[in-house]
């Protein structure tokens, strides 16, 4: 469309496979064919359809978290440290521990948010609460399955640097963590 512009490609931490531009409208004429939804509507839609975005950022996030964990368990497993595969130190299992926990707990409230999404119930305050917890564990346990790996952690050999770099996003995206608590405030009447 005459007036729409794309100024420049931004560079990010991650989510590197899908970009993100500065772009610009300048009169740009709008055909009535392309309009979506009525006129000035657009905000309730955006609106109506975070509850879905911010769901499917939970699912995701629940989906990375398990991999993350299995990577981290093979791991633990496999490399071994003073005669003994690290999974055997205490320190290493009971951060596997506590990783499998909160992982366990995303999922749970996950499914409950989507439950009730489906079920057409109010689901604002578990959609939000998800979102929120979600995005925060998924990079505690990216960060952690990074140490366990050690110094292959940081290379970009085994993915998890990667890992690290995207999970970073959801915490802003689709909604920033401050935004997450306002909505739960909000729907404890505060
Ligand atoms: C890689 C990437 C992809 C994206 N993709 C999309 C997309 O596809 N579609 C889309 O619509 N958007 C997209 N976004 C935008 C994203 O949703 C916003 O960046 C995000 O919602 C935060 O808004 P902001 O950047 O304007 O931050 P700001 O609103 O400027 O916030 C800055 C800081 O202030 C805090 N803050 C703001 N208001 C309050 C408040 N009331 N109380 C307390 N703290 C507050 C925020 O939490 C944050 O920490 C994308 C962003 C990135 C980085």
């Amino acid at each position: 469309m005459p007036g729409y512009e794309v100024s420049r490609k931004l560079e990010k931490l991650g989510w590197r496979s899908s970009d993100t531009a500065e772009i610009s409208f300048t009169d740009v004429e709008v055909p009535a064919a392309n309009l979506l939804g009525e006129e000035n509507g657009g905000f309730r839609l955006v609106m109506a359809n975070f509850a879905w975005e911010r769901l499917l950022m939970a699912v995701g996030a629940v989906g990375a978290m398990q991999r993350l964990l299995d990577t981290a368990i093979s791991y633990a497993d496999e490399r071994e440290a003073f005669g003994r595969p690290i999974g055997k130190f205490q320190a290493i299992r009971h951060q596997i521990a506590e990783m499998a926990t909160k992982a366990e707990v995303s999922r749970a409230l996950t499914y409950e948010a989507l439950r009730l999404f489906h079920s057409g119930q109010p689901c604002i305050q578990q959609v939000s609460m998800a979102k929120l917890l979600t995005q925060r564990t998924a990079l505690e346990i990216a960060d952690q399955t990074l140490q366990i790996h050690g110094g292959y952690g940081y290379t970009r050999e085994y993915g998890i640097e990667r890992a690290v770099r995207d999970a970073r996003l959801g915490p802003i995206g689709g909604g920033t963590d401050e935004v997450m608590k306002e909505i739960i405030g909000k729907t404890l009447g505060l």
